[in-house]
């Protein structure tokens, strides 16, 4: 419970609304999200891969000067990394989408009735081009959490706790959480890595079950509850995460 003076604080000064920003930079300018919080403590920059947007973040009583004087000075970096997003991957007929990191083409199948499905290395998708994107991705939620949940259960009996509901959903910025209650929500986006990715993320959450922190006993039991070694795992989604969420966009 935040304490009353915390709250009237609080409710003394609004957070504003996100402003759009353009950085001059080599004669561009760069698009800049510029949020206010309640608990930054300074500015920051970080990538926003999913809104392919670089966020400014500062605390309520920075002055507004001083932040953007901020990210000013980090125009190159901003630029570089806004260079650096990957391109987006739509859903389209013949795009090339992995399932559990096995690289599948997309046929679309305007002929057919209704559903989804698998044909070797194609994802078939029936019925109207406009309704592609939003049925592909219905149907790859579903596989995600067809998979998921088996590996959850398996690892949760392992430690002997209870896993009261798996949600998959569209988290930006996280893979996975694992809340006090025992609910577990995961990313959609993890049909597209490999099956290690998958194993390492639900170790790490089922871990959680036990160490709601990131302490040394925390990461033994995670690699005890893993199928192989963590580090490659993790190594991946530092190098694909940004990839993952440029699927569909
Ligand atoms: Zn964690």
């Amino acid at each position: 419970m935040p304490s009353p003076s915390f709250l009237r604080r609080f409710l003394e000064k609004p957070v504003p609304e996100p402003e759009e920003l353009g950085i001059d930079h080599a004669g561009a300018s760069l698009p800049v999200t510029f949020i206010r919080s309640a608990r930054a403590r300074r500015a920051s920059l970080r990538v926003d891969p999913a809104r392919r947007r670089i966020v400014l973040t500062a605390p309520l009583r920075m002055a507004r000067g001083m932040a953007v004087g901020f990210a000013e000075q980090q125009a190159g970096w901003i630029a570089a990394r806004l260079k650096r997003l990957p391109d987006r991957r739509p859903f389209v007929d013949g795009a090339e989408v992995p399932l559990f990191g096995a690289p599948h083409r997309v046929r679309h199948r305007p002929d057919q009735r209704g559903t989804v499905w698998v044909e070797g290395d194609e994802i078939h998708v029936a019925g109207r081009a406009e309704h592609l994107p939003r049925r592909l991705r219905d149907w790859l939620t579903a596989e995600m959490r067809k998979r998921l949940t088996p590996i959850v259960q398996a690892k949760a009996e392992r430690v002997e706790r209870t896993v009261k509901r798996i949600t998959v959903r569209d988290a930006r910025s996280r893979w996975g959480s694992c809340g006090p209650d025992g609910a577990m929500s995961f990313s959609w986006r993890l049909v597209f890595a490999p099956p290690e990715v998958l194993d390492y993320l639900v170790a790490h959450e089922v871990a959680h079950l036990v160490h709601m922190n990131h302490g040394p006993r925390f990461w033994a039991l995670a690699e005890r509850l893993c199928d192989g070694p963590m580090a490659p795992p993790q190594a991946w989604l530092k190098a694909n995460g940004e990839t993952l969420m440029q699927y569909g966009a």
